[in-house]
């Protein structure tokens, strides 16, 4: 349920509804807003009682109940858009943001080369893997502990802020040492233990969607973030299973757009793996500024071929310096939307 406070509302008016909703039986999840006080309230119980007697209360403007399973990431919940801050930047805000760096961490020279060759061009955030879901156990599994150190060392060298996965739930104190943003991987999604821990971290969370996993399910896995007191989560469509085998995925490009409807919370889109081929990153790049992602995350390597992970799928440095070009009329258009967006909400 979602209770919206008259105008001006006291703390005692507050604490007065919220006092109803739990003798109902409802626990308060959250007190948002300043002047307008929105209270969301989550538990089982008799929902139509509920919202009859607190509407009736005469400091309450409306009470509904919200119809998706997934509350606190709706954009019923919350009309704007949620920007999620990331050291100096904002992600979901006026800004497309590009996180790009290799898929693996594999020595110094390879990330601080990648580090400053994605900052030239105009990226906002660095990507590498230092824990590693690979397919077969005999592939390389990522450096750890070694790796997030030298990403640390390529932020300080090129001020961009870190984007780097964590796989298990004993890690997250670990990586959220020195990453900005942690990312979820597909394989991960629905690792439910791992999403609670991330609940009590203070890091902002990017969540990739699971390889066969419908946008119900991937705002479920968000919900479950967000419910355990995170609100920083960003969405990351990189491709589902299907039938077709020319591409590694299938992008599902206007799940951008569904979600742009269903969440207030930012949206990115992963060419690299939702392809596998770096020839059809820079199409698909330009595909989502188009529909209204807030950035894109892409594999980039100073020797792809030379990669222990996605050589297949990584730019190079000339490769993606070109497609930060090609996307800036793409931009220009997307950040006139934005502001048209943003005029028409007020
Ligand atoms: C990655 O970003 O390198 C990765 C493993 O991605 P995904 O989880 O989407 O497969
Ligand atoms: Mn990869």
């Amino acid at each position: 349920m979602i209770i919206s406070m008259r105008l001006h509302s006291t703390k005692e008016e507050i604490e007065q509804v919220c006092e109803r909703i739990r003798d109902f039986g409802y626990k308060i999840h959250a007190i948002e807003g300043e002047e307008r006080v929105v209270i969301g309230a989550v538990g089982t119980g008799d929902t139509t009682a509920c919202l009859e007697s607190v509407e009736a209360m005469p400091q309450v403007e409306k009470a509904v109940r919200i119809s998706a399973p997934y509350k606190f990431v709706s954009r019923e919940y919350r009309s704007e858009r949620t920007r999620v801050r990331v050291d100096g930047c904002e992600i979901g805000g006026d800004e497309f943001v590009v996180m790009a760096g290799p898929c693996s961490v594999e020595s110094e020279k390879q990330i601080m080369q990648a580090a400053e060759g994605v900052a030239r061009a105009g990226a906002k955030l660095l990507r590498g893997g230092a824990f590693k879901p690979r397919t077969s156990p005999y592939d390389f599994q990522g450096m750890e502990e070694e790796g997030l150190k030298l990403l640390a060392k390529a932020k300080r060298a090129t001020g961009l802020a870190i984007i780097t996965e964590v796989m298990s739930d004993r890690d997250v104190d670990l990586v959220a040492d020195y990453a900005d943003v942690l990312q979820i991987g597909a394989r991960n999604m629905q690792n439910f233990a791992l999403l609670k821990t991330l609940g009590k971290c203070s890091r902002p969370v990017l969540l990739k969607r699971g390889m066969s996993s419908t946008i119900k399910e991937l705002l479920m896995s968000a919900e479950y973030v967000v419910a355990h007191g995170n609100p920083n989560v960003i969405l990351c469509e990189r491709g589902i299973r299907t039938f077709e085998t020319v591409t590694r995925n299938t992008c599902d490009i206007v799940a951008v757009a569904v979600l742009n409807e269903l969440t207030h919370l930012p949206v990115i889109l992963d060419p690299s793996h939702a392809t596998g081929k770096r020839s059809l990153v820079p199409a698909l790049g330009r595909a989502a500024v188009a529909i209204g992602a807030d950035g894109l995350i892409v594999e980039v390597h100073p020797a792809p071929e030379k990669a222990m992970s996605d050589g297949a799928q990584s730019l190079d440095m000339p490769q993606f310096q070109a497609m930060m070009r090609s996307l800036g009329p793409y931009i220009d258009l997307w950040k006139e939307s934005r502001v048209t967006e943003a005029a028409a909400a007020v």
